[in-house]
């Protein structure tokens, strides 16, 4: 393992010391979100050395058009970007004559920065000899709230350590912000129109072609360090940058703080014709409760959050600090409480996957918050994909698929299919199972059982009717075939018969036959509303049955064991172990082709099967299918690790579950890929959760009961967690000789290794 930079601690990540070489992996790493909005963590004075500007907002994206040399029917017309949004935490500051900028001062000292996972603040300080006469201490916390989605809070304290120097606030908020990964370099904003006032700062922007509004506001004061408010504020406007300039002398030994309240009023929230109102009365309402009182708000917040969530390891600080910065992450990046956003695989951290939604979302991050949260959170992102539906039938219709058949798209932002690499945008149709199976599991879970009627059914019934059409009978092989497809394993494109999608179509099949006849069984009058709504005949199932029944999944010929695709035999075998250090990750080292015709599989794809369909193989069946496909797999995608952990745990081996483990939890503290200064891997940090709880803490739903069936792993004394199961908050903890489970509802039936519990 390469050496952190970070100290080990199992609440806060700890940077000490600056280091121009890792300014852009720790904006990264110290990222805030709140749900609505997040950011990197930029500097909020002027920074003329390498750094990646970077702020977002839930929900507002840019259709930027794609660049490909050639085209082909059916291809998506843009690529979707999260845009980066105007910059509201610029601080630009005059020491003197001189402006503060950590690349240019005489001399950092006892430079800090400190993500306090348990709050939700970081705090960010530093010595800084700006000129022979003059150096100063600064002090800068800043957080996102998790109480007002459109506002954040920053104080900027300065203290005078040599010298007596003039200081000059220039804070402001600017809409020159472009995207790193623009295509055409367009422009993604245009400006509208700005207020400035000592009261307050407004710039209204507006995306171009999507036609976003948004009000990036922000109002500033300045205090002495009795709390006084010191100086006038006078504002300026120049080129869509607009300031307040807040003026103090400083005298050796004394200090003074900026408070800033800012962020964004969103239009998808707010008529446009309301933006000053709002920002007015939310900044307003800020300064009258303080910024102390807003920060203990954002502290009893968090508190919260962590009751619910928490997952405490003891003897081992390196896994605790992973799995809290992984869950720390997941609920900077999603709250649940608006049904049109979702969680991208970088969150509000980063540029790269520019598309909000990907099968991550329900293969990956469901688990985590139906178990963590109240349960319409989990529902909201069931329904993100139901008011979709019409778009995913149309993206069906787009390639030749009709009767209202829906292929969700692989990427998407707002339900439109956004992405356009042949191979991932037409051929990667697995997501919709994992869509499919997410309503499955979120009824097992949580024992919901109106969604489907009320929506999930018609989910299913499109996808269902999407499989339908997809296979072909082949007369060679007397089964359906399902051709030209790539599996979870992008390192295989245009495959034919990967038992992964194969298999879940099956299963999907099947599945919504049985909830059609539970609707109809049930509740009647519900089905006779879809029956019209979706222009039902039952004869439909006829073929649905001959699918099911009769669907090809390749095997083995000698061995008890499933093969990923047609002619996956053909390959030369070799294990990944005796991949040399030097060429690896493949997909860095080898040409493309090289790839294709190797053996190794990028990420778990017939292992993806066994971890959902669990019930359905026998351990040694499972044993055999890990044993042939674990040694040919390279993990060159942040989701695979986790499945193998979970995987390692069922079967008992606890020590190489454990690495599998380490290698997700600290991916991004660890810059294990080198990519980190992109963005953090949010959706992967999901499944980590799920290493821990459904791995390690074998937590799983079987024949409509809890299961709890925990290992330890060798490094651990002791470790606990709460799970949300059916509205019941389920305590385990599990130590050397001793698991407890505790819960409150007399009427739940727990099982722990086997056995019913009593409780
Ligand atoms: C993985 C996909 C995933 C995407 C976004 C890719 O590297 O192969 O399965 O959906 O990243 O996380």
């Amino acid at each position: 393992m390469k050496k952190a930079y970070l100290k080990i601690d199992p609440w806060r990540i700890v940077e000490e010391n600056f280091d121009a070489k890792k300014v852009k992996t720790s904006e990264s790493i110290f990222s805030l979100g709140n749900g609505a909005m997040g950011q990197r963590a930029n500097f909020e004075e002027e920074y003329s050395g390498d750094t990646f500007q970077g702020s977002y907002i839930g929900g507002i994206y840019y259709p930027d058009k794609t660049k490909v040399g050639w085209w082909k029917n059916g291809y998506p017309e843009y690529f979707a970007k999260v845009i980066n949004a105007p910059n509201w935490i610029g601080i630009h500051i005059k020491v003197g004559e001189f402006q503060l900028d950590l690349n240019k001062c005489i001399e950092v000292n006892n430079f800090k920065r400190i993500l306090d996972m348990k709050t939700g603040i970081y705090t960010r300080s530093f010595e800084a000899q700006i000129s022979n006469d003059y150096r100063i201490g600064v002090e800068v916390k800043r957080f996102l709230s998790m109480n007002n989605e459109e506002l954040g809070a920053i104080k900027y304290k300065i203290k005078a350590l040599e010298g007596s120097p003039n200081i000059i606030f220039d804070s402001f908020i600017d809409g020159n912000i472009k995207n790193q990964d623009s295509n055409w370099d367009d422009t993604f904003w245009s400006h509208k129109n700005h207020f400035k006032s000592d009261e307050l700062i407004l710039l209204h922007s507006q995306t171009q072609k999507t036609e976003f509004d948004i009000a990036t506001y922000a109002q500033s004061k300045l205090f002495d360090e009795m709390g006084d408010s010191l100086g006038n504020c006078e504002t300026l406007e120049k080129d869509n940058r607009v300031s307040q300039i807040l003026k103090c002398k400083l005298h050796k030994g004394s200090s003074c703080s900026l408070i800033k309240f800012g962020g964004y009023i969103n239009g998808l929230n707010h008529d446009h014709s309301d933006f000053n109102i709002v920002a007015k009365e939310l900044t307003t309402k800020s300064f009258q409760k303080g910024f102390s009182k807003l920060v203990n708000e954002q502290n009893n917040a968090w508190s919260k959050i962590w009751d619910q969530s928490d997952i405490k390891i003891k003897g081992d600080d390196e896994a605790q600090q992973g799995i809290r910065f992984n869950i720390f992450q997941l609920n900077q990046t999603y709250n649940g409480r608006d049904s049109r956003l979702n969680i991208g695989p970088k969150g509000f951290t980063g540029e790269k996957y520019g598309g909000s939604t990907y099968w991550d979302t329900e293969a990956y991050c469901l688990p985590f918050y139906m178990a963590t949260k109240d349960q319409n959170v989990a529902r909201n992102l069931l329904k993100y994909r139901y008011k979709q539906l019409d778009k995913a039938i149309k993206n069906a219709e787009k390639l030749g698929f009709k009767n209202g058949a829906a292929l969700y798209p692989m990427v998407t932002m707002n339900g439109e299919e956004c992405h356009n690499e042949w191979e991932i945008t037409f051929q990667e149709i697995h997501r919709n199972g994992a869509i499919a199976f997410a309503i499955f599991n979120y009824e097992r879970y949580t024992g919901d059982t109106n969604y489907v009627p009320e929506m999930g059914i018609e989910v299913l019934i499109a996808i269902t009717r999407f499989w339908i059409q997809r296979v072909n009978y082949s007369e060679y092989k007397k089964a359906y075939v399902m051709l030209g497809v790539t599996g979870p394993n992008e390192y295989e494109n245009n495959i034919n018969n990967n038992w992964y999608t194969n298999y879940i179509a099956k299963w999907c099949i099947e599945y919504t036959f049985k909830e059609i006849s539970k609707i109809k069984k049930l509740n009647i009058k519900r089905w006779e509303i879809i029956v019209r709504k979706i222009d039902w005949d039952d004869k439909e199932l006829d073929k649905w049955n001959d699918v099911a029944k009769n669907i090809y999944l390749p095997k083995h010929p000698e061995k008890d064991i499933y093969l990923q695709q047609d002619g996956f035999l053909d390959k030369t075998f070799s294990p990944a172990s005796l991949l040399k250090d030097d060429e690896r990750p493949i997909n860095q080292n080898w040409s493309w082709d090289r790839i294709l015709r190797s053996p190794y599989i990028k990420q778990a794809d017939v292992l993806q099967g066994f971890y959902l369909f669990e019930d359905h193989f026998n351990k040694k069946t499972l044993e055999q299918h890990y044993d042939f496909y674990e040694p040919l797999t390279v993990h060159e995608s942040s989701l695979s690790p986790c499945i193998h952990s979970i995987l390692a745990s069922r079967l008992g081996r606890s020590e190489e579950a454990y690495s599998f483990y380490l290698r997700t939890s600290r991916l991004d503290l660890d810059d294990y890929n080198r990519e980190v200064e992109e963005g953090l891997h949010i959706t992967s940090m999901a499944g980590t959760w799920m290493s821990v709880v459904e791995g390690f803490g074998g937590v799983r739903v079987l024949k409509n009961q809890l299961h709890i069936d925990p290992i330890l792993p060798k490094s651990w004394n002791e470790y606990s967690f709460k799970i949300n199961f059916r509205n019941t908050l389920i305590s385990v903890s599990v130590k050397k000789n001793k698991i407890d489970i505790s819960y409150s509802n007399p009427d739940l039936i727990v099982y722990c290794k086997g056995g019913r519990i009593s409780n």
